[in-house]
């Protein structure tokens, strides 16, 4: 089998109501999917997270045109290339997110090919579903932040979720106001989680980890700057929430220090940023050495979101234990048409848990007529 062509679909759109957390806002969602074609008429999609204009570049320009005439399903050796031929440019950033999407692409051709859903390809799953938390709690433009928050949450608990993720970064005293107030909404049987998307320097961490302890959450997320290891340990050892961190990192060489020097508990690579799947494979295992629970960040369209939950499927409960299960995949809500909006089925959700695909690949298949609305590129 041979790869024949490599597309970049560059999409961008609008979104009804824009939508802030604690770095900027958002007026559209994008994303960037490619879309790998063989000589035995195979296709394979792939998602690249972050600006999607320039990944889409990267792949055209540069790395797509590599792929062509080598065998998809060698994905250990096509990574190898990509990798050893951009690293002189872009060793994390857009040029590894355009080569995740690329890897997984090249696994969803794999799989289809072996007439297997992906997950089996990863080493197989425990259970045939796998609980959600959901994402959601921006900041909202035209109303009061509590009166969203309280609605938000009533929505979560009534579509079945047991977990769900808090946006902070207003300020330790209002976002303690805030994380209380949906606490008393949700009650004290729901996982809590908070994320400051670095918002925070390591004091202002600890003085708002040191006022929710009370808030019995199930980990703090991204607290400090994402580049600083020193300053996880810092808020780690001070607080009695656990710590989870990961999603701006990548490849094995960029989680490698965060891995040893345990600086979180939980750890959040972006499947479709830190190397794709095969090198979010080798993260795992550098996390499974210290006994760190890998849980993939996922904020992209169907495609993304399809490639994060193979990839967990496939990750066990919690490192080396049978009693615990930790296994809770993150579920964006907020905004985005490039989800369900884009595929001929969207993967099953009932009661806070996606159920796993059982058709081969990744289980989900890109209606291309539904990309031309939203087509830049
Ligand atoms: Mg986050």
């Amino acid at each position: 089998m041979k790869v024949t062509s490599v597309t970049a679909h560059v999409l961008r759109a609008p979104l009804v109501e824009p939508f802030a957390f604690s770095q900027f806002s958002y007026s559209h969602r994008e994303a960037m999917l490619v879309e790998i074609r063989t000589d035995d008429g195979l296709v394979g999609w792939g998602e690249a997270y972050g600006p999607a204009q320039l990944t889409g570049t990267i792949i055209k320009e540069f790395l797509g045109p590599l792929l062509v005439g080598r065998d998809p399903r060698d994905v250990e050796a096509n990574w190898e290339l990509l990798y050893a031929r951009s690293i002189d440019y872009g060793q994390k950033g857009v040029m590894v997110a355009a080569i995740s999407a690329l890897d997984i692409a090249c696994w969803d051709i794999k799989a289809r090919a072996a007439d297997q859903p992906l997950y089996r390809l990863l080493g197989g799953a425990e259970t045939e579903s796998i609980e959600c938390y959901a994402t959601g709690f921006y900041f909202p433009q035209n109303e009061p932040v509590e009166v969203r928050f309280e609605q938000e949450a009533r929505q979560f608990l009534a579509d079945g979720f047991r977990a769900m993720k808090i946006k902070v970064g207003l300020g330790v005293e209002r976002d303690a106001e805030l994380v209380r107030h949906v606490r008393e909404v949700v009650g004290p049987a729901t996982k809590l989680m908070i994320d400051a998307n670095h918002a925070y320097t390591p004091t202002e961490a600890i003085a708002l980890g040191r006022k929710l302890e009370a808030a019995d959450l199930w980990w703090f997320e991204e607290p400090v700057s994402c580049i600083d290891v020193d300053a996880y340990l810092e808020v780690k050892n001070r607080i009695m929430i656990p710590l989870a961190g990961g999603e701006c990192e990548a490849t094995r060489f960029g989680f490698e220090p965060w891995l040893r020097r345990r600086a979180f508990d939980y750890c959040q690579p972006d499947i479709c940023a830190c190397g794709g799947i095969t090198e979010g494979m080798k993260i795992a295992a550098l996390a499974s050495l210290t006994g760190i629970h890998v849980t993939p960040h996922a904020w992209g369209s169907a495609i993304g979101q399809a490639a994060a939950l193979h990839f967990y499927a496939a990750r066990p409960r919690q490192p080396f234990t049978l009693t615990a299960d930790r296994k809770l995949i993150e579920c964006d809500r907020s905004e985005n048409p490039l989800r369900a909006g884009i595929v001929e089925a969207a993967i099953e959700f009932s009661q806070g848990a996606w159920k796993l695909p059982t058709a081969a690949g990744l289980g989900v298949t890109v209606v291309s007529e539904a990309l031309e609305p939203y087509r830049v590129v």
